[in-house]
């Protein structure tokens, strides 16, 4: 089955004064129908220009070779009016910080109903001036349908929660909005960036609930450096580290038997940290514009042989699994 989303080779660079930063230095994954793929790794992998780039917001930088397929379609080479249509509609993204991605002047039911006109008008602003506004007149009930599908029951909360301003509601709660929001848009792809960054352990557990529920029916593509957070709503996780994908396979698989170097680096520092935000186990050692010959974690790797100095490690692949390193492949226990 053809996946959902398919990017190749992706190279994305961005110009600095200091040279050229090579932030996607050929990622390659997939994401198939109604699965849920994690996309995990240290502050500098590249995941967060990753996903901008899915939605054409990299800029400054370029994508500059590789492909992004959305249902076979290559969406790299789209102008920005079509990009504009796709943005919300077909791809649709939760913002990492949602006390600011929500605006603090309009309740919450005139936001959502903003995100209905988005999703009906084609997702273009400009048409929506042209809508009646009995276009809108079931809105409840497509309110009601999204927070039934996050566990939340049509009622006096339900109407509360509609009245009430951003700021009245909890970090969980605007959260549950903006997935609500996005939802209203029926996406083919629901891209969630750092689910859980800045959430007290209560708010977490409500967060991570919340995207279980929508596992499975929906396809999504889950950015965060905590492993609690990919493994509570990820069927399948790829580890990045400078800029490609060095790990990828099942949940289950490579969180509880990883095989590279790098990642059994990554989750051992997840155990002493509890999940804080991982800002330098090994991202710091590599110069993203002079990367080094060979294996580009070997100046870091305890395992590192003379041949990771000299050549690119191969990418050892099965149906569902895939390791970049000269000492480990897929089948190494
Ligand atoms: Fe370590 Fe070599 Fe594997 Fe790179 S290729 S992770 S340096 S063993």
């Amino acid at each position: 089955m053809m996946p959902v989303l398919k990017v190749t080779d992706l190279h994305v660079y961005f110009d600095t004064s200091a040279g050229t930063v090579r932030a996607n230095n050929g990622v390659t994954l997939e994401v198939r129908e109604g699965e849920s793929l994690g996309i995990m790794g240290e502050s500098g992998c590249g995941k967060t220009v990753l996903f901008l780039s899915l939605l054409h917001l990299q800029q400054p930088g370029r994508i500059v070779r590789g492909s992004v397929e959305l249902d076979g379609r290559d969406i790299t080479r789209l102008d920005e009016s079509e990009m504009e249509r796709l943005r919300g509609r077909v791809i649709a993204l939760v913002p990492q910080n949602q006390a600011t991605a929500l605006n603090p002047a309009y309740t919450i039911r005139q936001q959502l109903t903003e995100a209905l006109k988005v999703s009906r008008s084609g997702g273009s602003l400009g048409s929506l001036s042209s809508r009646r506004s009995n276009d809108y007149a079931d809105s409840e009930e497509q309110f009601k349908r999204v927070f039934e599908d996050l566990g939340f029951e049509a009622g006096p909360v339900l109407d509360r929660l509609l009245r009430s301003y951003p700021h009245q509601l909890s970090g969980g709660m605007r959260q549950r909005v903006l997935i609500a929001m996005a939802l209203l848009m029926r996406p083919r792809l629901l891209i969630a960036d750092e689910p859980t960054t800045a959430l007290d352990r209560a708010i977490k557990a409500q967060s991570l609930n919340t995207l279980q529920r929508l596992r499975g029916s929906l396809t999504m593509l889950v950015i965060s450096h905590d492993v609690e957070a990919i493994s509570a709503t990820c069927d399948r996780v790829a580890i990045m580290y400078g800029g490609r994908v060095i790990e990828s396979g099942s949940c289950t698989d490579v969180l509880s038997r990883p095989r590279h170097p790098y990642t059994r680096l990554l989750l051992a520092a997840q155990r002493r940290t509890r999940g804080e935000p991982l800002s330098a186990i090994a991202a710091d050692t590599l110069n993203l514009i002079d990367f080094p010959r060979g294996c580009p974690f070997h100046p870091a790797c305890l395992e590192a042989m003379p041949v990771c100095a000299l050549e690119t490690p191969p990418e050892h692949l099965t149906d569902d699994a895939m390791v970049a390193c000269h000492r480990y492949n897929v089948e190494a226990d």
